[in-house]
């Protein structure tokens, strides 16, 4: 039975300097080492029974009728250098489906092989990676965040050279509401491109924002959506690692999976990704870093306006506007954590003086919230005198709440893809033993649920489990 995807291809619609039209390299030994059955039913692709040929439409080596792979060109700051020209230097988008709701999704192969914006990379992708894409961006669709989500993963069947030696290769297929950055932007805006620039607004209104009427509402509505996602990260105790404007989705959704990481004990500063050396994508820098990144949105988006002094002031004053807004977020998020629905100024006080004393006390981001169901958040403080002065005056705000514990179980999951165990998926997989990986993605998928089985997995990493750095693969 073959597969049929029913693509709908409207990027490879507009004009040819948007991307360069490329096939997939074929690779040695496809093999399906994952398969999203129920992201499949909801982009409507039937006929998946059989996993060989699942496993060579994923690795690329065959292409879908109806597929017009092409891989898109875009700019960025990296790490707040400008780079005038990227673009999928591993990726190809295969093409778009409409999905059961209506909504049109990008399917793209990443490892694909090289392609005119490889650079000096070599296009491929190592399967550790590509399972901690897959795991990660799926738990955090479990979670209720925005992002892309993963649809398979296949081994190559070919080494791919990276620090320390060989590594068994691997293709991700990635879901997106669609791949525009703000460094698609930034691409046309830095060559004047005025007409590609026209061309990629209008094309970006129609697919995600058809109400909006002009680029200060579209920079309103990215702002608004943007806000809360990073809002949301914090929530989670979740850093991107390469908040890279490149890396930031006009959809709104997390996107790109590299060296992001779960904290364990909670420090405001934490990093782990080995490319940041400085700490620009820190956890508690997210807040400002997104601002930055949507005032370089601001700054591709001025050449479309007629009166350019004006649409400065305007855009200025949206962008000056957001870090209020991330607070009002983080507010009604932080607060829902604690047990309550509608957090006053007050209330985000009480929450950030908790989070003061886990910082102080290394407590366990996660456990700590989970733990204020049922008592046992004081454990994870090592001076527990530091959360009981805390608690008296929570317990006294939360008993004017109507449901503090249901609120609080919906806020505060009890599992996420902690590092040390992704890292443990990863070695198994690479062993051949994909058995850590099923009950990753098994458990991940209800993170609000109890689950008493899967205690093991809620447990932070001892001392020699710890993972100190995370790479982009
Ligand atoms: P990232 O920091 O992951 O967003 O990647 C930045 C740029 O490097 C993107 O344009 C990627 O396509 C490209 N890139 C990353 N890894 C590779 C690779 N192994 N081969 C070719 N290009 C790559
Ligand atoms: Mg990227
Ligand atoms: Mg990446």
């Amino acid at each position: 039975m073959t597969l049929v995807l029913a693509f709908d291809n409207s990027y490879a619609q507009l004009p040819p300097r948007f991307y360069t039209r490329q096939s997939a390299v074929p690779v040695r030994a496809p093999r399906l080492v994952a398969w999203n059955t129920a992201l499949a039913a909801e982009l409507g692709i039937a006929g998946g029974g059989d996993e060989a040929a699942l496993a060579r439409i994923f690795a690329g080596n065959e292409a879908p009728e109806g597929a017009t792979p092409l891989a898109q060109v875009y700019a960025g700051h990296q790490f707040g250098g400008f780079s005038p020209q990227l673009g999928d230097g591993r990726a190809l988008l295969l093409g778009e489906v409409v999905d059961r709701t209506g909504q049109r999704r990008d399917i793209q192969l990443k490892g694909s092989g090289p392609t005119p914006y490889s650079r000096m990379g070599d296009g491929r992708a190592w399967l550790g990676p590509v399972l901690r894409e897959y795991v990660v961006s799926e738990a955090m669709h479990a979670l209720g965040l925005p992002t892309t989500r993963a649809l398979a993963a296949v081994e190559t069947g070919e080494p791919v050279y990276r620090e320390p030696g060989a590594l068994p290769g691997a293709v991700l297929t990635r879901v997106a509401a669609s791949h525009l950055r703000v460094g698609t932007f930034q691409y046309f805006a830095a060559r004047r491109d005025i007409e590609g620039l026209r061309a990629l607004y209008d094309y970006t209104v129609t697919r995600h924002y058809p109400q909006i009427e002009g680029p200060a509402h579209l920079l309103a509505e990215v702002i608004r959506r943007q806000a809360r996602l990073v809002a949301q990260w914090l929530s989670v105790g979740f850093i991107h690692g390469v908040m890279n404007t490149d890396n930031t989705a006009i959809s709104g959704e997390t996107i790109d999976y590299g060296p992001c990481a779960f904290m364990d004990d909670y420090h405001p500063q934490t990093v782990f990704s080995s490319i940041d050396a400085h700490g620009r994508y820190a956890y508690d820098n997210q807040p400002h870093v997104i601002v930055w990144n949507m005032a370089q949105f601001a700054t591709a988006l001025v050449p479309l306006m007629p009166d350019q002094d004006a649409a400065i002031e305007e855009f200025t004053a949206l962008v000056h506007a957001m870090p209020e807004r991330i607070e009002t977020e983080w507010r009604r998020l932080f607060g829902r954590k604690i047990g309550i629905e509608n957090a006053s100024a007050g209330d985000a006080a009480l929450a950030a003086d908790l989070l003061a004393r886990m910082a102080e006390g290394r407590a366990d981001f996660t456990n700590t919230f989970r733990g204020l169901l049922d008592g046992t958040a004081r454990d994870q403080f090592v001076e527990r005198d530091a959360f009981d002065t805390w608690a008296e005056g929570w317990r006294a705000r939360i008993a004017r709440e109507r449901d503090p514990e249901a609120v609080m179980r919906a806020a505060n999951p009890a599992f996420i893809p902690r590092n040390h165990r992704v890292e443990q998926m990863i070695e198994a997989a690479v062993a051949g033993d994909f058995a850590p990986f099923e009950r990753l993605m098994d458990v991940l998928s209800r993170p609000y649920d109890d689950q008493p089985d899967a205690a093991d997995l809620r447990r932070p990493p001892t001392a020699s489990e710890v993972v100190h750095a995370t790479f982009c693969g």
